[in-house]
């Protein structure tokens, strides 16, 4: 049985891939320091024998202790929405240079496989479009993103360097907007936002002219092309995500269609460096993974909405 260890395990990505890797047979070792995560995500999972699933509470930019053998890291743990990283710009940079170093020494340790949780915001506000793994992007350092964008770049050049003076195997993710049940209702992103805003009644607060676009990617697909890229021989980045571009503002405009709600849009500052275009190329995935999405973004949206219908019911009745 091999025995993986997930840190942000019980996060929106992290507790979605506990399940797939209980249901391949995996033991699963989920560690979080629950500080954009909740362990409601993975309360299903607490009544299983611990020869499949343990919860461990530990932050990941301390040194990470596990005993016994361990046969791959997935190295989820970050805060990763927008709003989530801006609150927490230290931890975030430190998550992704220390929590990286610690999960890779421990991956070195235990001759693991470590797959790192990268993404697309590697690319910045892109001039490239789409985006393929060979662009190098458009980041600013020193602005509000940088935390996030530039921990995330420190993060795959340490990973690249395990594997290359370590000889430690590595396999490098990068996520594009991925949305489905388990996103935190309060954590800002687009989808949980206006979706809670729809469901309310309440205006939905498109930033900019929402002329900006992203790719939104269900989570079902996004985690299996993880578990393809995890066992497959692809050493370098591969971007994992949906290719269907859409503004934000008809992404506003389609969740108020689809909750049939009453509600308005109303405009808000543009965040600084909030990219203007975003959609992988996901050539290499299909051709290195045999990979592409399944998941038509109506359908990946109807499957969230009863979660967030679910979601908004307990946070007005707390
Ligand atoms: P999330 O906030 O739901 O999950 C992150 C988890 O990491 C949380 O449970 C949090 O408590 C935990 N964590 C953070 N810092 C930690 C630390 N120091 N020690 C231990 N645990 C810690 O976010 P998510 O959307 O599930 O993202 C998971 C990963 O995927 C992140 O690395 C993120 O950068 C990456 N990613 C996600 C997306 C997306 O669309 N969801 C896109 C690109 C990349
Ligand atoms: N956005 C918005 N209103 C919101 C939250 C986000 O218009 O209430 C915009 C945001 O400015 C960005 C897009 O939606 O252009 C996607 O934002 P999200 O935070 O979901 O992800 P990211 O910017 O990391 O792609």
């Amino acid at each position: 049985m091999p025995r993986t260890l997930i840190t942000g395990g019980a996060g929106f990505l992290g507790s979605h891939l506990c399940d797939r890797f209980i249901a391949e047979g995996h033991e699963v070792l989920c560690m979080d320091n629950l500080v954009t995560g909740n362990t409601d995500n993975i309360a299903h999972l607490f009544e299983r024998p611990d020869e499949q699933f343990k919860f461990i509470h530990h932050d990941v930019t301390d040194y990470i202790h596990v005993g016994g053998e361990l046969d791959y890291v997935l190295h989820f743990a970050s805060p990763a929405s927008p709003a989530d990283y801006l609150r927490l710009p230290i931890q975030t940079l430190k998550v992704g240079a220390l929590g990286t170093h610690k999960a890779l020494g421990l991956a070195k340790a235990k001759g693991a496989r470590l797959l790192l949780a990268s993404t697309s915001e590697v690319y910045g506000d892109p001039l490239v479009h789409p985006q393929p793994e060979d662009y190098w992007g458009n980041v600013n350092p020193i602005g509000s993103r940088g935390v996030y964008d530039e921990a995330k770049r420190f993060a795959e050049a340490i990973t690249m360097a395990y594997q290359r003076y370590h000889g430690v195997e590595t396999r490098i993710v990068r996520i594009f907007n991925t949305y489905g049940p388990h996103m935190r209702l309060d954590d800002g992103r687009a989808l949980p936002t206006f979706m809670g805003q729809a469901l309310r009644g309440e205006p939905l607060t498109v930033y900019g002219d929402g002329s900006q676009t992203r790719s939104f990617c269900y989570v079902d697909d996004l985690v299996e092309g993880i578990y393809r890229l995890l066992l497959s021989d692809e050493n370098e980045p591969v971007n994992i995500g949906n290719t269907e571009e859409i503004t934000i503002k008809a992404f506003a405009e389609e969740i108020i269609e689809l909750t049939d709600s009453g509600s308005t849009i109303t405009y808000e500052p543009l965040p600084q460096d909030d990219p203007q275009v975003r959609e992988p190329d996901i050539s290499k995935a299909q051709r290195t993974l045999d990979w592409a999405p399944q998941v038509e973004r109506r359908d990946g949206l109807r499957k969230t909405l009863d979660y967030f219908q679910d979601a908004v019911e307990a946070s007005t009745t707390a």
